[in-house]
C-alpha cells in the first residue's frame, strides 16, 4: 500500500484546524497540527511532510513570511504549501502567497472535497515532478556511462589497430622477400599459398587502417573550422583520381555550401560515399555521381546520387552499422567505409540514411547544420 502522506495543517483558529484535520485524517492523511507560524516551522524540521496548509493570518509570523522561512529551509525546500486566506483580502494576499514561495491558493470558505481534492492533485504533482527528476537523474548516469564506455571502446580500438600495423608488416615484408628469394624454386602451389598470404595481409591492413580511421572520427570535431565542403569534394575527387580514370566515372557537383566542422572527416565522407558509387557501379555501365545541396530551415541536406546496383530496403539502415557488408570478397571491402560516414555526420550534428531502387541506382542523404552566413566565408577568404 503506497505510503500515506504527512500534512501540517496550520491555523491560530482552533476550529478551523480541527474541522480541517478531521477532513484530512479522513481522507487518509497523517495531520500534524500547528497554531503559529514558528511552531509550523519547527514541525516541518521534525516530521519532513508532504504538504504544508497554511493560513495567511498567524499571530506571530504573516503567511508570506512563513512561507519565505519554509523555503530558505532544508527541510521545506520541496514541500508542497498550499496557502488558505479569507475571502476579503484574497487576490494581493494570493499574489504575495504564491510569489513567496507557495505552490498553490484556497480562498475561504474552502469546501472539504475541493480541499481534498486539491491535496490529491498537489500531491500527484509533486510526485509526477519526483518520478520525472528521478528518471532524468537515471538518464544522465546511463548516458555517462556510455560516453565512457565509448571512450574505453574508442581508445581500444585506436590501441589495438596500432599494434596489429607492426606484426603485420613483418608478415607482409617476409612474405614478398620469400618470393623474390626463393620463387623459382617454389611449386605453383606454394606460390598460389604465398599470394593467398599476401592478399590476406592487404587486406587485414585495409581493415586496420579503416578501423583506426572509424576509432578517430567519432568525437565531435576539436576545433572546428568553416569547411568549405567544395574544397572537401575536390580533395576526395584527387584521392580516387586513379580509380575515377579506371572506371571512367562521371563525377559532377552542384554548387556545395560552407558549414562547421573538420574538413578531413567531411573530405573521408564524400571518398566514401562516391568509392562505393564506382564500387557498386552495375557491370558494363559507367557510374555517373551526382552531388547536390539544398537548404532545409536550420540544416543543409546533401546528396549523392549513382547509377549503380542499387540497395534493397531490407538494408537501409543496416548497412550503416560497423563491419556490415552485403558482399562477399569478389567485392573488395571492409564493411567500415558507412560506418565512417555515419560517425562523421552524426558527430557535426547531423543524419545520413540512404534511398534506393535496386538494379537503379542509390541517393545516400546526409545533413549538416546551416549555421555558417555567408559573412563569415567571405570574412574567412579575404
Ligand atoms: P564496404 O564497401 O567496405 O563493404 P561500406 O560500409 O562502405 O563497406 O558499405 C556497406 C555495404 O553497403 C556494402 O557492402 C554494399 O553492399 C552496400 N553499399 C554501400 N554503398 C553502396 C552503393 N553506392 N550502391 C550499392 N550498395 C552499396
Amino acid at each position: 500500500m503506497a505510503k500515506s502522506a504527512k500534512i501540517i495543517n496550520v491555523d491560530d483558529s482552533e476550529q478551523a484546524r480541527y474541522v480541517r484535520a478531521r477532513v484530512l485524517s479522513r481522507a487518509g492523511f497523517i495531520v500534524h497540527d500547528a497554531a503559529t507560524g514558528s511552531e509550523c516551522l519547527k514541525l516541518i524540521a521534525e516530521h519532513a511532510p508532504d504538504l504544508v496548509l497554511l493560513d495567511v493570518n498567524l499571530p506571530d509570523l504573516h503567511g508570506t513570511e512563513v512561507c519565505r522561512r519554509i523555503r530558505s529551509s532544508p527541510a521545506g525546500e520541496s514541500v508542497i504549501v498550499l496557502q488558505i486566506s479569507a475571502s476579503a483580502v484574497a487576490a494581493p494576499q494570493a499574489t504575495a502567497g504564491l510569489e513567496s514561495g507557495a505552490d498553490a491558493y484556497l480562498i475561504e470558505p474552502v469546501d472539504p472535497d475541493v480541499l481534498v481534492a486539491t491535496v490529491r492533485a498537489l500531491l500527484r504533482l509533486r510526485k509526477a515532478e519526483g518520478d520525472l527528476s528521478a528518471a532524468n537523474e537515471r538518464l544522465n548516469i546511463l548516458n555517462r556511462e556510455l560516453q565512457r564506455s565509448n571512450e574505453d571502446l574508442e581508445q581500444f580500438a585506436f590501441a589495438a589497430s596500432h599494434d596489429l600495423h607492426e606484426p603485420l608488416r613483418t608478415v607482409a615484408s617476409f612474405a614478398s622477400l620469400l618470393e623474390k628469394t626463393a620463387g623459382a624454386k617454389l611449386t605453383d602451389v606454394e606460390l598460389k599459398y604465398l599470394e593467398y598470404i599476401s592478399e590476406g595481409a592487404r587486406r587485414m591492413q585495409a581493415l586496420i587502417d579503416n578501423l583506426l580511421t572509424y576509432s578517430q572520427v567519432g568525437q565531435k570535431p576539436k576545433s572546428p573550422q568553416i569547411v568549405d565542403l567544395n574544397a572537401a569534394l575536390a580533395w576526395a575527387i584527387e584521392n580516387l583520381r586513379k580509380r575515377i580514370c579506371e572506371s571512367e566515372a562521371e563525377i559532377s557537383s552542384d554548387p556545395l555550401p560552407s558549414v562547421t566542422g573538420d574538413t578531413g572527416q567531411l573530405g573521408h565522407v564524400f571518398q566514401n560515399l562516391i568509392g562505393n558509387a564506382m564500387k557498386y557501379a552495375r557491370p558494363g555501365i559507367k557510374p555517373v555521381v551526382r552531388l547536390s545541396a539544398v537548404q532545409e530551415n536550420d540544416h543543409w541536406l546533401i546528396l549523392v546520387r549513382d547509377n549503380g546496383i542499387g540497395i534493397d530496403s531490407a538494408y537501409f539502415q543496416s548497412i550503416f552499422g560497423a563491419l556490415k557488408r552485403l558482399h562477399g570478397k569478389e567485392i573488395p571491402g571492409t564493411g567500415l567505409g558507412l560506418a565512417v560516414c555515419r560517425r562523421v555526420v552524426e558527430a557535426h550534428g547531423g543524419k545520413i540514411w540512404v534511398e534506393s531502387t535496386p538494379g537503379e541506382g542509390s541517393t545516400f542523404c546526409f545533413t549538416l547544420p546551416a549555421n555558417v552566413d555567408s559573412d563569415d566565408v567571405a570574412q574567412l577568404t579575404k
